[in-house]
Formats: structure tokens, C-alpha cells, sequence
């Protein structure tokens, strides 16, 4: 049953439409469970209605004409109670109701499992046969199975199909939503361009093209070239064949040679495709026909097919014109399968006004880098079929991380009223930067900022900031292609600590692992998160820890401003261990004859763990700072990253709320002072909140720091701490919010909070 279940998943996949997705499905099932018919029920939202959208088995003229309501037939019930529903004679069931046209009437055993993504309800799957039998317990399982698995191929067929419809202009549907992580908060409103990187031919974008006498030209230019290519390939290829192999092989080449291929691919852009999106097509359909070959040697030709379709857009994207020479439109919104910091330095930054990116997370390199630069940003938009979004108009909302493709009007003036809120906060928080983070009845709390690029720190002196709370190093080490030798990062260092002398600057050891990888030193693990990441791959190259430590200290020789901060600590162990190495490398720079003075140290709270050990740790270090994005993460054991989970990651948890105040009180027993660097902190109502619970420092993004400041300044101590009593006893998260949400603008701060927004 597994076989038979991989097999029709993989066919499913390589489907390229929803109706051949539906199509397949219904075929496959019928023949896997032998039974006599199969059918696929779709829920249409808007008319409430389950619509037959593929059968087998029952009459196909009533395919996609016959529908019942939601309430109506066993259909009806399996989605309702969304379980599967076996009954061994349907029609004498109470809630039966005949379809006509159908010819359903001779079938009694009734079979209907939910189809559910991500917790919304798709439609119903259903088997029925002409006797009267239950089906047994593994055909239950069996259906049940195969629903959980398609439920995904089916969601993303429909986004494509509807994004299809839109972009063909065959269907005015609006609004199309889809779901993502925000990467940076803030709205935007704009054309869709598409970014791919070289030669991935399926992320070649839809796009049309004007003058197709100069792209079918561009296209045969590429194909003579390529003919070469393969020709050279084949021979190559052919003396390490059989002759029956080499026949087949022979076959492509002919494909090539006698304009077949070549063929169809001008057809394509005669309809006005361009080049590199007609050869996707063709070589699509060819790779999908030779995947659903029985014979797994025929089948892995498909492989091949896909190379030859690579090499010809490699010849193509060569001819075509560079990504420098792209006019990008005003108000550009990049979107990508994921999102480089390279593609970021392509588009005029006048020009980009939001970015997208399917795969990737809130944390990811580009994710920092859009957000010190502050670009509404959302990441992890997995169902966007992003390769058909060339052009489309988009909003994009980094508050609640979604995005709409097509917005109607009324939608657009909606989010126009957002930005344009937006824009008057920000024009009234411009003059607060020479002004202290003082509440009313005047108690100061120092603002410091996240820094990971040396163009952060501009931004960041621009916006008032006091210090810098965390220093994200391994940002240097990520932009590289090996490790920045000890000179290098000692000049990068320096230019952070000498813009900001003599405030403190806070550096924090590089932090590699789980979701940032260093492309020269690879980490394959299952659990990257609870595995190899921070102190410990550094206690583990005391070499790496070392050559970086030196680099901080020679770089704040004669500035004193240096911090030097520990990420991931789970025990006291690590901080002898890491204490032991900085004085090391301070004792042989002073021999090397250096005047280094002793940093500050501290460590980071990011895990259960160190929570628990704050006092302990508080003993050993000069300041404890709390990392709360991972220790929110680990709290609630729910991945940051993960779009899958999002809404189970919440900051204002109960727990999370608990434990940050634990935190201090354990700190300030030690008489230690204790910083925030999490993105709470960058929330008006978090740092609200943190102030309250006693917080020294709050660290967070500069795009934040007039917000935050402003909402200080806009409140009384004594009111932050009321707030923080009633908030601390509550036990839900979404009644937490609300009611921050609600006193902030009791307090005239409403304008801070989450703009109002549609749902
Ligand atoms: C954190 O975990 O809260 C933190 C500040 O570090 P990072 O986001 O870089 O993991
Ligand atoms: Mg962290």
C-alpha cells in the first residue's frame, strides 16, 4: 500500500494543473481500492457549496455542474464534522441526498474522508461502490491517508489555478490571500517582480512579452548554441551507453535537432510568451510525461529532459538581458523562492518597496538585513505560487504576515489608509531623537539597537540610539565565502565601536548554527535548533572562538566601549570555559604588546536552562542579556521559523511573561544589570512591559526605536507597573494582547498598536 500510496503522490506532483491534480487522484484511487467510483467534492467559499470537480466512476458530465450546499447529503456531514464518514448503504442514510445527473443511484457503500490544509477544510474525497458493504478499516486508513498527503498538492493546484485565472484575466477573482511569517512589519503596495536564481527552470516567472519576432530571434540564437552544447553532451554520453539506451538518448537529440522541441517552444512564444517561460512548458510537459513511465528507466529520463531544459536556459539567460538592465517599476515588490541578500542589492532602493520570499524565515539573513533597512518583508509564504506572480498586483501586510495578489479597490484603499497612518507616525516621532526615553513621572530607560551591518549603525545613530545591545557577528561571516581572518574582522568590529564611542557596544560571539548556516562550513543535522549552534560550536573551535576574540579586543584598543556577549549558554560550564579563552587571548595580546583593557562579559538567556540559572550565571558575568526570540522558541517549543506553527509563537505567552520576569528578579539579586535584545523589545508594548518588570537596557532594530521611545515617553512609570499586574495574571495569550492593545489606547498610543486591519 505504501508503493501504491508514493507513486500517486509523486504523479500527483509532477500534475500540472489543479484539473489534471484532481484528475489523477480520482484514477488512481478508484483503481488502488477497486472500487467503482471515485469523485473529488470541492468547497467553493463563496457560494458555501460543495462543487463534483472529478470523478470516476460516475456520469463526467456532471462534473463541475452538480453541487450541494454545505449543510446538505453525507458530503455535507464528513465536512461538518470533518471525519471520515463509512457507510455500508448511503442512500439510507437520513442525510442522503441524490445527485442528479450523477447516476449515483446504483452505488450503496459510501466512503468520504475531509480534505483539510492547514485546519481549513478543502473538500471531501469519496469512494462508492455497488454493494452494499463497508469498506474495510485499511481502505479507511488507506483514504484517510491519502487526503492528509494531497490536501497540500490540491491547496497549492487551486492558489495556482485562481493566480492563473487572474493573470490570464479569464477570472476577476480578488483578494487571492496567502500566508506568511513577517520578516519585517509595515505595509506595502505594488507590481510583483520575480527573482530566480540562474539556470532553476522552475522558477522561470510567467511573463509576456511585447516584441516576439526579437524573442523568437533571442530563442533560436540560444537553441543553435545549444544544439552544439548537446551534441557535445551526447557524444560524450554515448560511449557509456547501451546501444537500446543510446537510441533513446539518440531520440532527444533529434528532438532538438529537427526543431520538435524548438517547435513547440516558438509556438509558445508566438503566443506571446516569452522565451525562457514557453521553454518551462515544454520541457514541464515532456519531463512529466516521461516521469509517469511505468518502467523506472524511462522514468529517470525525465531527469535528463530536465537537464537539456537547464542547459538551454543557461544559453538563454545569457542572451537575455542582465539583471542590471531590468527596469524595475515603481513601487517594486521582489518576490523569490528564497530571497538572497544579493537579489536585495539588485533593485534601486528607491524602487523596492516590499519583499517576498516562499521559503526562508523571520531570522534569516535577509529577514535581518530587510529589516535594519526597514522593508515590510514577508518570509515563509510557502503556498505562493510565486513563479505566476510576474506583474500582479500585490499587497503586502507585514503585520499580520499575509499577502493578497490581485487586491480589489476596496482593499487597496484600506491598506492605503494604513500606510498613510503609518507615515504620520513616523513624520511625528522624527523630532524625539535628541530626546531621552523618559517616562512622565520621569524615570529613564536606556534604548539601544540590534546591529549586523555597518550601514545598521547609521540608522541607528540617526534614531537616538544609546548603545549597541547586540551586536550580531556572524552576519560579517555570512556575507563571506570562508572565515574573515583575524584582520578583516578586527577592521569590521572597529568601525562598529568607533561610530558608536564611547557607548557600549555589545558583540556577541559568533552564534552559527540551526537556521544560520556559513555556506564553507556546512551542518547536517536532524534537530538543528537543539544541536550544534552558538557557544557550543565555538567551545568546540576554540581556534574560530579565539582568532574572534582577539579581533574585539584589538579593535576596541584605546576605545573601552567593548561588550563581549556569550549566545545559547545552557550551563556554567561554558561560561568558565569562554571566560578562560577571552582571558587567554587578553593575556597574549598584552604580551604581543597591545594596551587591552578587560571587556565587560555577559551571557545570553535563551534557554529554559539558563533561566533557571540566571543567579548562578549573574555571579560569574558583568550583565545578563535575554535573547527572547529564542527563548519564546524554546519556551513554547515552537520553531521560530516555521509558518507551519506561527500562530503558536507568541511572545506574550503566560509562560514566556513569566519567565522574563523570573529573569530579572534573579539578576538583580546579584546586583547584576539585565538587557533585552529579542524582538519584544522592539514592540511598544513589550517594552512597556519590560521597563515594568525592571529591565535596564531594551535593545532592538532602529525601524523601532522612535516607536518604542514614544511610547516611554508617553507613560507613566507607576501606569507600566499597574499594566504589568494585571497583565502577569492573566492566562491567555490573545486575552494579553487584547488588553495591551485596548490600554495603549487608553493612553492616547493607540496609533503604536497593530493598525487596524482587515481580516
Ligand atoms: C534572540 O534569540 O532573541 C536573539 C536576540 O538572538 P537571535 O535572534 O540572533 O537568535
Ligand atoms: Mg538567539
Amino acid at each position: 500500500m505504501l508503493e501504491t500510496l508514493r507513486k500517486i503522490v509523486q504523479e500527483v506532483n509532477a500534475a500540472p494543473d489543479l484539473e489534471s491534480v484532481l484528475d489523477v487522484i480520482v484514477r488512481r484511487v478508484q483503481r488502488a481500492i477497486r472500487t467503482d467510483v471515485c469523485s473529488i467534492y470541492l468547497l467553493d467559499r463563496q457560494r458555501e457549496r460543495y462543487v463534483l470537480m472529478a470523478t470516476q466512476g460516475l456520469n463526467q458530465k456532471s462534473v463541475g455542474r452538480v453541487s450541494l450546499s454545505v449543510e446538505e447529503g453525507v458530503v455535507g456531514m464528513v465536512g461538518q464534522r470533518a471525519e471520515p464518514i463509512n457507510l455500508e448503504d448511503a442512500a439510507a442514510h437520513s442525510a442522503f441526498t441524490y445527485l442528479k445527473g450523477t447516476g449515483e443511484k446504483k452505488f450503496h457503500a459510501f466512503l468520504g474522508v475531509p480534505i483539510i490544509h492547514h485546519r481549513t477544510l478543502l473538500g471531501v474525497l469519496v469512494v462508492q461502490q455497488k454493494l452494499i458493504r463497508k469498506f474495510d478499516e485499511s481502505e479507511e486508513a488507506f483514504m484517510v491517508t491519502m487526503s492528509a498527503q494531497l490536501a497540500g498538492v490540491i491547496a497549492h493546484a487551486e492558489a495556482t489555478g485562481s493566480i492563473l485565472q487572474i493573470s490570464d484575466h479569464t477570472k476577476n477573482e480578488a483578494d487571492r490571500k496567502f500566508e506568511g511569517v513577517s520578516g519585517c512589519i509595515g505595509v506595502a503596495i505594488g507590481p510583483a517582480v520575480v527573482m530566480t536564481p540562474l539556470a532553476d527552470l522552475d522558477g522561470v516567472p510567467d511573463r509576456k512579452v511585447d516584441d516576439i519576432k526579437a524573442e523568437v530571434a533571442t530563442f533560436k540564437r540560444a537553441l543553435a548554441q545549444v544544439r552544439r552544447d548537446i551534441k557535445r553532451v551526447g557524444r560524450s554520453l554515448a560511449k557509456r551507453l547501451r546501444s537500446e539506451e543510446r537510441e533513446l538518448f539518440d531520440v532527444y537529440i533529434r528532438m532538438l535537432d529537427d526543431n520538435a522541441l524548438g517547435g513547440e517552444i516558438i509556438a509558445r512564444i508566438k503566443a506571446g510568451s516569452w522565451a525562457q517561460g514557453a521553454l518551462k512548458q515544454v520541457i514541464g510537459e515532456h519531463v512529466q510525461q516521461f516521469s509517469m513511465m511505468d518502467d523506472p528507466y524511462l522514468r529517470e529520463r525525465a531527469t535528463d529532459i530536465k537537464d537539456l531544459g537547464r542547459r538551454m536556459l543557461t544559453f538563454l539567460q545569457e542572451s537575455g538581458p542582465a539583471l542590471s538592465e531590468i527596469v524595475f517599476p515603481e513601487n517594486t515588490i521582489l518576490v523569490a523562492d528564497e530571497l538572497t541578500p544579493a537579489m536585495l542589492g539588485e533593485v534601486p532602493t528607491e524602487k523596492l518597496v516590499g519583499l517576498i520570499s516562499v521559503h526562508g524565515s523571520g531570522n534569516s539573513h535577509a529577514a535581518i538585513l530587510a529589516r535594519s533597512m526597514g522593508i515590510p518583508t514577508l518570509m515563509g509564504v510557502v503556498d505562493l505560487p510565486y513563479t505566476r506572480v510576474e506583474g500582479l498586483n500585490v499587497i503586502l501586510d507585514g503585520y499580520s504576515g499575509r499577502a493578497f495578489i490581485n487586491p480589489s479597490d476596496d482593499l487597496i484603499e484600506c491598506y492605503q489608509e494604513v500606510i498613510r497612518e503609518e507615515d504620520e507616525v513616523n513624520a511625528g516621532l522624527e523630532g524625539l531623537k535628541e530626546l531621552p526615553a523618559e517616562t512622565t513621572d520621569g524615570y529613564r530607560m536606556p534604548l539601544w539597537v540590534n546591529t549586523g551591518l555597518i550601514a545598521d549603525v547609521a540608522r541607528a545613530l540617526d534614531r537616538g540610539a544609546e548603545g549597541i545591545g547586540l551586536y550580531r557577528t556572524e552576519i560579517p561571516f555570512m556575507i563571506r565565502d570562508f572565515f574573515p581572518s583575524e584582520q578583516d574582522q578586527m577592521e569590521t568590529y572597529r568601525k562598529q565601536l568607533e561610530a558608536f564611542a564611547p557607548r557600549p557596544v555589545t558583540m556577541r560571539t559568533l552564534d552559527i548554527g540551526g537556521d544560520k548556516p556559513l555556506s564553507y562550513f556546512p551542518i547536517q543535522e536532524d534537530n538543528p535548533f537543539l544541536g550544534w549552534r552558538g557557544i557550543r560550536v565555538t567551545l568546540d573551535h576554540p581556534e574560530i572562538f579565539l582568532v574572534q576574540i582577539r579581533a574585539m579586543l584589538r579593535a576596541a584598543e584605546g576605545l573601552d566601549n567593548l561588550r563581549i556577549m556569550l549566545p545559547m549558554v545552557t550551563s556554567v560550564r561554558e561560561v568558565d570555559e569562554s571566560k578562560r579563552l577571552i582571558a587567554q587571548a587578553v593575556e597574549g595580546l598584552r604580551e604581543e604588546g597591545h594596551n587591552i583593557n578587560q571587556p565587560l562579559i555577559g551571557v545570553m538567556i535563551e534557554v529554559p536552562a539558563a533561566v533557571y540559572q540566571v543567579r548562578r550565571f549573574a555571579r560569574r558575568v558583568d550583565f545578563i542579556s535575554v535573547g527572547s526570540n529564542d527563548l519564546t522558541q524554546y519556551l513554547l517549543a515552537v520553531d521560530r521559523n516555521n509558518p507551519r506553527v506561527a500562530d503558536l509563537y507568541v511572545p506574550y505567552h503566560p509562560a514566556v511573561l513569566k519567565a522574563l520576569q523570573f529573569i530579572v528578579l534573579e539578576a538583580h539579586k546579584e546586583n547584576v544589570s539585565v538587557s533585552i535584545c529579542g524582538e519584544m523589545a522592539a514592540d511598544p508594548a513589550g517594552a512597556i512591559l519590560l521597563m515594568a518588570m525592571g529591565y535596564d537596557v531594551l535593545s532592538m532594530n532602529a525601524t523601532n526605536l522612535p516607536k518604542v521611545k514614544f511610547a516611554l515617553r508617553g507613560i507613566s512609570f507607576e501606569r507600566a507597573k499597574t499594566l504589568l499586574n494585571e497583565i502577569i495574571v492573566m492566562g491567555d495569550a490573545d486575552k494579553i494582547q487584547a488588553a495591551l492593545s485596548s490600554r495603549l489606547k487608553e493612553l492616547g498610543l493607540g496609533q503604536l498598536t497593530r493598525p487596524a486591519i482587515p481580516d
